[in-house]
């Protein structure tokens, strides 16, 4: 549902679309942590609020709200076993979901618009690390084509509205995400909310925590809450079309049995860790290179692998009836 604060005038009207989700959760929480601001009005959009696949819905919203600022987050998104299935539908959801979005934002005068792409739409091919320029640089893989595809071209179009209108849009390129409020979804959703909930039922159960594949790809994870951080920073200090990576540092990349074991050891969880290798492992490592934002802000700090973990397995425990899953 779309709460907007009531304010007199303010300057800025920030529209979050798919605002009630992982990341636009982790936006209203870090908003709300910096106090109030009569200058600013924030509106979290959420599904029940419009299907943004319809130019008539989204034209709607931003009549409605006026937004001076957007944050485009809504998207069809899924974990590598969700995106195998219906990569037809990843790619047309998000493509006109796009459309619609930018398309408004530029009718409406939008003075900044950052979108939200993801490294899983880099080339599969490629050399490590990689880095910004790199994004069409070759096929992705081909598990998840459809939605990396329709998620490029949100780049490409940035660029091609700055170079013909002059508007101000660009995008960040979080690795995996994760954190409280995430979708909790077991079959097809990421891995690290996949891990928490299937622990969970393994330790309610007393069965085995199963790990799908055999644990050796290497995945780079942002917390949800740091994620946010950077995405306000993007918002107000960053104006260039080019996309800006959202990485930890390359040294920070682990395992998918790491993860699984930090997992466990977050959920109290002392049963047995089995691997399935009769399940797809996905890329073996998309490693990104965050120079350019240690450039950009070289005194960030990430919260460590280790606390953000128990934060979401604690999140998890503690929301179980009402988390998505
Ligand atoms: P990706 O990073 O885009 O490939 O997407 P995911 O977040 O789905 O991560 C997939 C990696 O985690 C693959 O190596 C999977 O084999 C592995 N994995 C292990 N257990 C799970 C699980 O329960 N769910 C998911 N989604 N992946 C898992």
């Amino acid at each position: 549902m779309a709460s907007a604060a009531p304010t007199a005038t303010p300057q800025r009207v920030v529209m979050v679309t798919g605002g009630t989700g992982l990341v636009g959760s982790a936006i209203k929480a870090y908003v709300e942590s910096l106090g109030p601001n009569p200058n600013e009005r924030w509106i979290f959009l959420d599904a029940v609020d419009g299907d943004l696949r319809q130019m008539s819905v989204t034209r709607g919203l931003f009549e409605r709200h006026h937004p001076t600022h957007v944050i485009h987050l809504a998207a069809r998104v899924g974990g590598l076993f969700d995106n195998m299935r219906d990569k037809v539908g990843f790619w047309r959801d998000n493509i006109m979901i796009n459309d619609t979005v930018l398309q408004c934002a530029h009718d409406f005068h939008v003075q900044k618009c950052v979108s939200c792409l993801s490294t899983c739409v880099f080339p599969d091919k490629t050399t490590y690390p990689i880095d910004e320029t790199m994004l069409h640089n070759g096929p992705p893989h081909f598990s998840n084509e459809g939605y990396a595809y329709s998620k490029r071209m949100v780049e490409m179009l940035n660029r091609l509205y700055h170079e013909q209108f002059g508007d101000n849009f660009t995008a960040v390129i979080p690795t995996n995400i994760f954190g409280p409020n995430d979708n909790y979804y077991i079959e097809g959703g990421h891995v690290i909310p996949g891990l928490i909930h299937k622990c969970y039922l393994a330790k309610k159960n007393h069965t085995d925590f199963v790990i799908w594949g055999d644990g050796s790809p290497l995945r780079q994870f942002i917390y949800s809450m740091d994620m946010a951080k950077l995405f306000h920073w993007v918002l107000y200090n960053y104006s260039d079309p080019s996309p800006v990576i959202l990485s930890v540092d390359e040294t920070d990349e682990v395992s998918i049995g790491d993860v699984a074991r930090e997992v466990a050891r977050a959920m109290h969880f002392e049963g047995n860790i089995v691997f399935d290798t009769t399940k797809a492992n996905g890329q073996f490592r998309k490693t990104a290179s965050n120079a350019k934002l240690r450039r950009l802000l070289p005194d960030f700090h990430f919260t460590p692998l280790r606390d953000a973990i128990q934060a979401s397995v604690d999140w998890f425990v503690a929301n179980y009836d009402r988390a998505r899953k």
